[in-house]
């Protein structure tokens, strides 16, 4: 076995010591990488001597990769001089980064001498030094050497032979390449700086620049000059070097942030941008702090998974479309371009031989083409300033028109408040009057509680305007506080109870004197009351919390009501704004009354807050200075505040009011969300017909289907279903389809018109409507459809045979179809009655008798008969049998009964018609 052993040693040996190097007078520098042999000490812990018994592998490739590890790299290679004239040769490792190489020469009695070089070798300074020895070699003299290499960080390289002259040319040449490559690298450091700084002021070309300083920084590092540049410590020079470039990928990442539409991409593509930038940071810390080869490793890793993550991304931008800015793309990818194969050499993903040249062209191409494309960078930066300075310009002359605009607005808002108030005084005075007169008139009261309305909207108006102008000063009086809030809440006690909303409020005093603006105080807190009675359900809560110091004063008012959402809230103060101003909205208003609020209390050198939850409720906190010092200038001083208790709060009239009013009348549904028009609707019709009211569209719909009117009025803005979704509901139900709907509406533009007659309305009126007018359309449409009624009852049997043929059927011919083949399917059942009619037509006793006699004038008896009595007719003209047959075939059990009735309708007996 150890025979064995040690021929398979001697081949070896054999083998790898053919590979010898041999040193002609022709030879200057010789690659001697493809003739050496290697060995890895795993552990690093073999002495030479031990290593010297090893077996080497002989190794054939023109370059070595020392992986990331910690073993000891062995190399043993055998030189022989048939240089006559050269002794002196240097053997020269081509990687400056390796940590530590020792070369073993061997001398002429056979010794080997270890000689000592390497980055992490002192040698009293930091600069970068390929490892080197210089060795002499006879004419035709043998020499055999090892050379062992730790590094922890990857490294490529190659052993070269050459003689100092050589070695020299080289040196020159090497640093004629990089002095080319710095002084590009230096210009475009400088004027990238300039320009970002001075010229384009643009996000990209800041991000740019930024990747480009630290692209600068990182060459420098990797050509191993950055660390000895600033410390004289070996290992700390050479954890810069290695840290400059990879801290890279920060740099990358910002870049790519701001050149590719990154918003476009989903979102995980950012947070894997910012978990690059963390890994980056927590990588060059350990580096930093235990410079180890898994470090590196890792590091190495992320550098080409961020480039290849740009890379993909480019891919997909191109591929969907995305637009790309080119002019800071393509360098952008020459630049990840130059060094990804690199990086992906050391950990063995690939090994071209072209890879370092390519490396090369990327970097110098980057540095041209941004070069060239930096003039239109610069022109395109300027067209953008151009541009925006123009929008600049416009929006400022834009701003002042509006603003103009808003001045004339305010004016004539100024003007026609004030127009109002003389026509509101006019009225408000001789109703009052009347009032007196008339103690007992309802319509009185409605018109008094809306001119007050109307009166306290103009004031608003009034006060926006003025408040708009700067005209609103603080009017500050010495008065009890608590007094005036108790009688502001206590005007709200009825509208409570009218809502059964339980209302609750409390202040720290009962009587308390402050220096205070009595009036929008007033206007403030009626507004947020009335917004929390309004947005709170019947049987809701309603909070009001005071608290006074002599400083301030502290308002909250909690509803537990609807509540508002998160997004809306930051607008409930602008003005004109309603959280919902759709047709279908629950809520009157005009988006008033809290932009008013507001701009009260800065009037007042108060805040307002607001917090809301969806469905649980609102709360608004005011404060206000009450003090003395605070209003010292605008006190109006000997003029004590007397409290009035102001009017209560305006209660709407009751929802409900069903008709009193008997019997056969038409009936009229009235569907309106103001109750007191429909009070006044009432009273305008209820002497000639039967008035049922709803307070919605839903509601509305729901008692058209229960009472099937003569006439449905409904108003096109409503809660929960609107005018125009509750004429589609009607029309498109069989047991309503017939009845005339006239429709009301504020909006009067031609398109309403068109969409509201579109979807069936017979009629429309603008509010406010002339009550003649209102009362003859009405009046046209019942009489109308009662014509329709008696064309349709005399002609029966026209119908009859009409709406067998016809295809296409409108509802109500559908209907009365379906109930002519019904009565005929049962035509010879003598006990087919109203009862199993309406049963058979799914509908209940009152509405098919309503329907019918809407459609036809005739009771469902009477219909029932006149269609029997109609095939009697029909068999008796062809003399299908006799009286009695017939009579009974149709159904008729007495003879004397069917002689009777068909008098009635043909106005012949029977047996004469014959
Ligand atoms: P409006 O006349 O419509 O009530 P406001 O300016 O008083 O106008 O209020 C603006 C909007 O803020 C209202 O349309 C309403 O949607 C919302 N809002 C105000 N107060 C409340 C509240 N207490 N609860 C719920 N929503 C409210």
């Amino acid at each position: 076995m150890k025979i064995l052993f040690f021929v398979v040693c001697c081949f070896c040996s054999f083998i790898a010591l053919s590979q010898e190097v041999s040193l002609t007078p022709s030879t200057k520098s010789i690659n001697i990488t493809e003739k050496i042999a290697v060995f890895e000490d795993k552990n690093a812990s073999l002495s030479f001597p031990q290593v010297q018994q090893q077996v080497f592998t002989p190794f054939s490739q023109r370059s070595i990769l020392i992986p990331f590890s910690d073993e000891a790299f062995w190399v043993k290679f055998k030189v022989k001089n048939t240089h006559p004239a050269q002794d002196d040769w240097i053997l020269d490792w081509s990687n400056f980064f390796a940590e530590y190489v020792s070369f073993f020469v061997q001398q002429d009695d056979g010794d080997f001498q270890e000689i000592k070089k390497g980055a992490l070798v002192a040698r009293g300074n930091a600069k970068r030094d390929n490892p080197y020895i210089n060795f002499k070699i006879g004419y035709q003299e043998e020499k055999v050497f090892y050379v062992k290499i730790l590094s922890q960080r990857g490294l490529y390289g190659r052993f070269t032979i050459l003689t100092p002259e050589a070695m020299a040319e080289e040196q020159i040449d090497d640093a004629k390449s990089e002095s080319f490559i710095n002084g590009l690298i230096v210009l475009r450091l400088v004027y990238v700086l300039l320009l970002a700084a001075f010229v384009v002021k643009e996000l990209a070309f800041r991000r740019y620049s930024i990747l480009l300083i630290m692209r600068s920084f990182a060459y420098w590092g990797f050509v191993g000059v950055l660390g000895g540049f600033f410390t004289n410590n070996v290992t700390t020079a050479l954890t810069i070097n290695f840290l400059s470039y990879h801290v890279l990928p920060i740099g990358q990442v910002l870049a790519a942030t701001a050149i590719l539409p990154i918003a476009r991409f989903p979102s995980f593509v950012s947070h894997a941008f910012k978990i690059v930038v963390a890994l980056t940071l927590v990588l060059a810390l350990g580096i930093i702090f235990d410079y180890r080869w898994y470090w590196l490793k890792a590091s190495t890793y992320l550098i080409i998974c961020t480039q290849l993550s740009i890379f993909a991304l480019y891919i997909v931008a191109v591929w969907r479309k995305y637009p790309l800015n080119w002019y800071y793309s393509v360098p952008f990818l020459l630049g990840i371009g130059s060094y990804i194969f690199i990086q992906m050499r050391l950990v063995s993903w690939v090994n071209f031989g072209w890879i370092f040249a390519f490396a090369n062209f990327c970097f110098i191409s980057e540095i041209f083409v941004f070069g060239v494309f930096l003039s239109r960078i610069i022109q395109n930066y300027e067209k953008a300033c151009l541009v925006s300075q123009k929008e600049l310009r416009f929006n400022q002359e834009q701003a002042s028109r509006l603003k103009e605009l808003d001045e004339l607005k305010t004016n004539f808002f100024t003007n026609i408040s004030h127009e109002f108030r003389t026509p509101l005084t006019l009225l408000i005075g001789p109703l009052a009057d009347f009032q007196k007169k008339y103690p007992g008139e309802r319509l009185v009261e409605i018109m008094q509680r809306n001119i007050m309305r109307l009166q306290s909207l103009i004031n608003q108006l009034l006060d926006l305007s003025k408040l708009e102008a700067g005209k609103l000063q603080p009017e500050i009086q010495k008065g009890d506080l608590a007094l005036h809030l108790r009688h502001l809440f206590g005007s709200f006690e009825s509208l409570a109870q009218s809502r059964n909303i339980i209302f609750h409020y409390e202040q720290t005093y009962t009587h308390e004197e402050a220096y205070f603006d009595a009036d929008k105080i007033e206007k403030i807190v009626t507004n947020l009351l009335s917004n929390a009675f309004k947005f709170t359900p019947q049987n809701g809560r309603v909070h009001v919390r005071v608290q006074t110091t002599l400083e301030e004063l502290k308002i909250v008012v909690h509803d537990f009501g609807i509540g508002i959402a998160p997004e809306r809230l930051p607008h409930i103060f602008d003005r004109f704004y309603q959280v919902d101003n759709s047709a279908g909205r629950h809520y009157e208003g005009t988006g008033i009354g809290l932009a008013l609020v507001k701009e009260l209390i800065e009037v007042l050198k108060g805040n307002v807050n607001v917090e809301s939850v969806v469905g649980k409720g609102t709360i608004f906190a005011v404060n206000i200075p009450i003090g003395r010092m605070t209003w010292e200038d605008q006190i109006i001083e000997h003029d004590y505040l007397e409290m009035i208790p102001p009017l209560p709060a305006l209660v709407q009239s009751s929802n409900e009011s069903e008709s009193t009013t008997e019997g056969q009348w038409p009936i009229v549904l009235l569907v309106e969300d103001n109750p007191d028009l429909r009070v006044y609707m009432r009273a305008i019709f209820e002497n000639q017909y039967q008035i049922i009211e709803a307070i919605d569209g839903q509601q509305g719909l729901e008692k058209a289907i229960e009472y099937i009117p003569d006439l449905v009025i409904c108003d096109l803005m409503m809660p929960r279903l609107d005018g125009l979704g509750l004429c589609r509901a009607i029309r498109s139900d069989i047991r309503t389809s017939h009845i005339p709907i006239i429709m009301l509406t504020a909006k009067s533009t031609m398109q309403d018109r068109l969409e509201g007659l579109e979807l069936g309305a017979d009629d429309y009126l603008t509010k406010p409507f002339n009550r003649d007018e209102m009362e003859v359309r009405v009046q046209n449409l019942i009489r109308q459809r009662e014509i329709l009624r008696q064309k349709y009852g005399q002609q029966i049997a026209e119908t009859m045979a009409q709406v067998r043929e016809k295809p296409v059927l409108s509802l109500n011919e559908q209907f009365l179809q379906k109930a002519v083949t019904v009565v005929e399917e049962h035509l010879s059942d003598s006990s087919f009655d109203v009862e199993l009619f309406c049963k058979a037509m799914n509908m209940s006793r009152s509405n098919m008798h309503r329907k019918l006699r809407a459609l036809t004038s005739q009771s469902a008896t009477e219909f029932i008969r006149s269609i029997r009595l109609e095939r009697a007719a029909e068999l008796l003209k062809r003399r299908t049998g006799t009286v009695s047959d017939i009579a009974f075939q149709v159904g008729f059990e007495s003879l004397p009964y069917f002689s009777k009735s068909f008098q009635e309708q043909f106005g012949i007996p029977p047996s004469e018609y014959r």
